[in-house]
């Protein structure tokens, strides 16, 4: 049986290692890192993420502040928050959570971020240095909680043959994109990838971001392999993620569970983030 990689563990350690920091910072500088959430609509999985985040922040004593907003905004009223946002010294990291309603330009409203303040990485901007292989100044935060979880595992990622399954741009693209920097092989699934099966077992390393509950099987996993998985499905009774976790348990070396995989590495980068912002911003 392969060996349970516990994110809430990892997520804690970082955690810590940052509390003595942020509290030096906040002594030097008078200054307190802080987050702004936007979160428009009833979505109860982005009701549950954002009151994560606003506790992750205050637990580490960064501010935090959620404007949330009716179902019935408008994509200008957004645009005008975020640009408002934008000019707000006091505001370090600005995250617009997502999914947004229909209707609603995601990324019209994402592109208005300043980039100083994109702790979330999907500016064109951040995302294009990330494409180009130079240093964005945010990595998107579950794609950066993903690397974490595999360096703790041991295995090497340089010529590591790699599949990523899912190629959406908050998690799939960026994460496919820094492991090809780290010198992986990297293959991206979708929704059109003829045989799944036979592309995901060719993985060293297999991470799995589609939002389908259990859809990779142990047997479409090599043996050995480290197995990421970012999906989070609510079923009528559990949380469960986009792999079937009792086979591939038996399959993998090192497997995530869901919960208590990658969603507390999520917030421990965005933490990161928004710390990284406000030390730019006294500089
Ligand atoms: P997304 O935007 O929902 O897109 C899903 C991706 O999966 C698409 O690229 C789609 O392909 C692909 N796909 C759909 N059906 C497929 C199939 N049968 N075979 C192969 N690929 C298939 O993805 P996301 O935003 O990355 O979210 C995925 C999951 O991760 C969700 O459950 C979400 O809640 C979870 N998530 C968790 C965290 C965390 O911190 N734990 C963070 C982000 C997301 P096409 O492009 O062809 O449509």
């Amino acid at each position: 049986m392969g060996n349970i990689i516990n994110g809430k563990e990892v997520s804690d350690k970082i955690r810590e290692s940052m509390s003595a920091q942020i509290e030096e910072f906040k002594n030097k500088t008078g200054v307190v890192p802080r987050l702004e959430v936007v979160l428009v609509g009833e979505d109860p999985a982005s009701q549950v993420y954002v009151r994560s985040k606003e506790k992750a922040c205050a637990k580490l004593g960064m501010e935090s502040k959620t404007h949330r907003l009716p179902e019935s905004t408008k994509q200008e009223q957004l645009v005008d928050l975020v640009r408002t946002l934008n000019k707000d010294k006091k505001v370090h990291g600005i995250l617009v959570q997502l999914p947004l309603p229909k209707g609603i330009n995601a990324t019209k409203v994402l592109d208005e971020i300043s980039p100083e303040k994109d702790v979330d990485g999907l500016h064109p901007y951040n995302m294009g240095k990330l494409l180009k292989g130079e240093d964005p100044l945010f990595v998107s935060c579950t794609p950066q909680g993903i690397i974490e979880l595999i360096k703790t595992t041991g295995v090497p990622i340089k010529g590591a043959e790699v599949v990523v399954v899912g190629r959406s741009n908050i998690v799939g693209k960026p994460v496919a994109l820094l492991l090809l920097q780290q010198h992986a092989t990297v293959t991206i699934c979708h929704s059109r990838t003829k045989d799944l099966g036979e592309v995901t077992r060719r993985a060293d390393i297999l991470i799995v971001s589609v939002g389908s509950p259990q859809i990779v099987k142990g047997d479409m996993i090599k043996k050995g392999a480290v197995v990421i998985d970012v999906g989070v499905n609510r079923l009528s009774d559990k949380l469960v993620g986009d792999v079937d976790f009792e086979s591939a348990k038996e399959v993998a070396s090192f497997i995530t569970p869901v919960p208590r995989g990658v969603g507390p590495m999520t917030i421990a980068m965005l933490l990161k983030n928004t710390f990284l912002a406000a030390q730019r911003g006294v500089k």
